[in-house]
């Protein structure tokens, strides 16, 4: 048996043509064209590709982007004043803060000042609460990207054995949340998980966001199960580069019933989300209904 191989490009790619339909629409009957805000600090190469990619993808949606470049030595109470004017401007509806930060800052204190209606990554306390008490809020996106691409298997995803293998607060632990609002049964595995294996075998739907080359083998993997793989390491093999996931692709696509590849699987759907996210917070943030996507 071949696992079916979930298309995160194909899945994107239809969300962002989905986006940009709602956001057309905005315009012509509210005259609002959603915006975000990026915070960039410090030099850092991947950083500098992914923030790029984000504003590229928000245009071609018809939404604006500014980015905001600011010094790796930048104080904490500089940054946190640039954050606050960003709450302020009314032309901003999203703020995201490209992480990591110096160190000589705080994320936390970075996040509790980033107006919560703002927050388009989901990471201010408010939101994490309203995730983690199941009400409505704002989703970190590359949960909110996974639970898309699992929903293409399992529409519903009711009674399912889900199992997270993570629990960083950017993706294990919200993913677990989103999955468990909707009615899967949840375990969450970590560094200190005893008999990672086992517990990967139970699951239905098996979600691994780890950060570690093909850790997860083939025969974890329950004949038939989903497998949606967060994890994006880059190797080298043959005297050349190249980005693996944190499964053994090649080994469980011939166990599992479907699996995202790496890449072109869940990272096409984190930028996806972030537009999804930014054009929510424009709505709510003018007493508009929630869009359709
Ligand atoms: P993190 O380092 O913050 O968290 C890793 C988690 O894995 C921790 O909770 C830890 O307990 C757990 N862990 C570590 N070793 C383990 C082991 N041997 N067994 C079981 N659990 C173990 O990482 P993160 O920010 O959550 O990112 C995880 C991976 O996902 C990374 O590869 C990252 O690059 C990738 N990522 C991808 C996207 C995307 O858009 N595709 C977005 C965010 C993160």
């Amino acid at each position: 048996m071949s696992a079916k191989i979930i298309d995160g490009r194909a899945i994107a790619a239809d969300l962002r043509h989905r986006v940009a339909g709602e956001v057309a629409r905005l315009r012509q009957d509210h005259q609002l064209t959603p915006g975000l805000a990026v915070v960039l600090v410090g030099n850092d190469p991947a950083s500098e590709v992914y923030v790029r990619s984000k504003a590229k993808q928000l245009v071609a949606a018809g939404m604006h982007s500014t980015e905001h470049k600011r010094p790796a030595a930048i104080s904490e109470a500089d940054l946190l004043r640039l954050v606050e004017s960003l709450n302020g401007d009314a032309a901003v509806h999203g703020i995201l803060v490209q992480l990591p930060l110096p160190k000589h800052i705080d994320p936390r204190k970075v996040f509790d000042t980033l107006d919560p209606a703002k927050d388009v990554d989901g990471f201010t306390p408010l939101n994490a609460g309203r995730l983690a008490t199941g009400l409505p809020g704002l989703v970190p996106c590359t949960p909110l990207g996974c639970a898309i691409l699992a929903k293409t298997i399992h529409p519903s995803l009711e009674g399912l054995e889900a199992v997270v293998v993570g629990r960083s607060n950017i993706v294990g632990r919200p993913l677990a949340q989103v999955l468990v609002n909707d009615n899967a049964t949840v375990t969450i595995a970590h560094s200190r998980t005893r008999d990672l294996a086992g517990v990967c075998r139970r699951a239905d739907l098996l979600v691994a966001a780890v950060g570690q080359a093909e850790l997860i083998r083939g025969d974890w993997i329950k004949p038939g199960a989903t497998v949606i793989d967060v994890g994006i390491n880059r190797v080298m093999h043959d005297g050349k580069s190249r980005l693996v996931g944190d499964v053994a692709f090649d080994a469980a696509k011939e166990v599992a019933g479907a699996i995202t590849p790496v890449p072109g699987g869940v990272g096409p759907m984190t930028i996806a989300c972030l537009l999804v996210n930014t054009l929510r917070a424009a709505c709510a943030i003018h007493g508009l209904p929630p869009p359709s996507v």
